[in-house]
């Protein structure tokens, strides 16, 4: 059966119409799925009973089944979710000085094997549908106690990698039918994948764009990131100053830091480069452990005088210290457990 919440609005309203139903109802109904959270048509007291019962045999509103929530001390929320084929995917909220963010996965693992993120560790399984990432947003929306301001789609998976779902996502998240999610509340971040920037560009959609460099020579950025072989630095900062010429919005670079592997004063100097050619802002994030990797996490004293080397040159940083490292908030990791590793685990009682 057909899930409605992979179908955009307008997808909604011309197949209402194919089944001899009065454009209107769309409206009508994706205000009940997506206004007042009704799952079952039953619920949808303004239909009638035949188009109730007619709509049960063709269609669903599929949910989320909810695997576990991880708390952390420092109040970041990591929900597993197990989908209807058993794999497991993750969201995180950041809640932070008023705003509200959820950091939203787009595939179940990822292709792209990044040497310094879980994901990318146990290669990829399969691209989320529409429903399965606006699913994540509605869930979050629904069962938390505060509004959502921002979204991100940087969790499990490469955003552009499954672009035709991730744009019917973010259409549906901004359509006042749907959420009504503000176009600029949003950001896509890419591990570098230059179709994607280019196609997504000519969308002319107002969603922010943030690309993960984590290097800034071929040699170092091949080595963390293998896609760097295919889409080479040079090509990728060249695509990136397209966009920007054809009217994209700024862009933030994401630069983790490894300690003593990219967060040298050489690396801090070739970065500030990089950010003043594309007027970009940087996002720095202190490296956040994962179980069985190399990298060590720097020091305090070292993650701010590399910051202070780029504020010297005049780029903008925000500092990102990485939420929920007691409850291993790196992207990937907890969907990966097999089992409830610890009692921070908490089943999810609807608030
Ligand atoms: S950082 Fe992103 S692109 Fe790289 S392996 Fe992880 S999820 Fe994939």
């Amino acid at each position: 059966m057909k899930d409605i919440k992979d179908l955009s609005f307008d997808e909604w309203k011309a197949e209402l119409v194919q089944i001899g139903q009065p454009a209107f109802r769309a409206g009508q109904i994706f205000d009940w799925i997506y206004k007042k959270g009704a799952t079952r048509f039953e619920d949808m007291t303004n239909l009638g009973r035949d188009l109730q019962e007619k709509l049960g045999r063709a269609y669903i509103v599929g949910t989320l089944e909810l695997f576990g929530v991880f708390r952390s001390k420092d109040r970041a929320e990591k929900y597993v979710f197990r989908l209807h084929d058993g794999p497991r995917i993750e969201s995180v909220l950041i809640p932070a000085g008023g705003r509200a963010t959820v950091c939203v996965s787009t595939q179940v693992g990822c292709k792209f094997a990044c040497a310094f993120c879980a994901s990318g560790r146990h290669g990829f399984v399969r691209h989320l549908a529409p429903s399965e990432i606006v699913g994540q947003v509605l869930f979050l929306r629904d069962h938390i106690d505060m509004a959502l301001t921002n979204i991100v789609f940087m969790g499990m998976g490469e955003p552009f990698d499954n672009y035709e779902n991730l744009v019917k996502a973010i259409v549906i998240l901004n359509s006042p039918h749907g959420l009504g999610i503000a176009a600029r509340r949003m950001t896509v971040s890419t591990a570098g994948i230059i179709p994607g920037i280019e196609r997504f560009k000519k969308l002319g959609l107002q969603v922010n764009l943030s690309v993960s460099l984590h290097a800034t020579s071929d040699a170092q950025r091949s080595a963390l990131m293998p896609l760097n072989k295919k889409y080479p630095l040079g090509k990728l900062l060249a695509a990136c100053e397209n966009y920007l010429k054809e009217g994209g919005r700024k862009i933030t670079l994401e630069y983790v830091l490894l300690k003593k592997v990219n967060d040298t004063a050489e690396d801090a100097f070739h970065l500030a480069r990089i950010a003043a050619r594309l007027k970009a802002k940087i996002n720095l994030i202190p490296f956040s452990p994962v179980i069985g990797l190399p990298f060590e996490v720097p020091e305090e004293g070292r993650v701010l005088d590399f910051r202070r080397k780029l504020e010297d040159k005049g780029v903008p940083v925000t500092l990102r210290h990485s939420k929920g490292r007691d409850i291993q908030a790196a992207c990937g990791q907890l969907a990966l457990l097999e089992r409830n590793p610890s009692d921070r685990l908490f089943r999810c009682a609807p608030k």
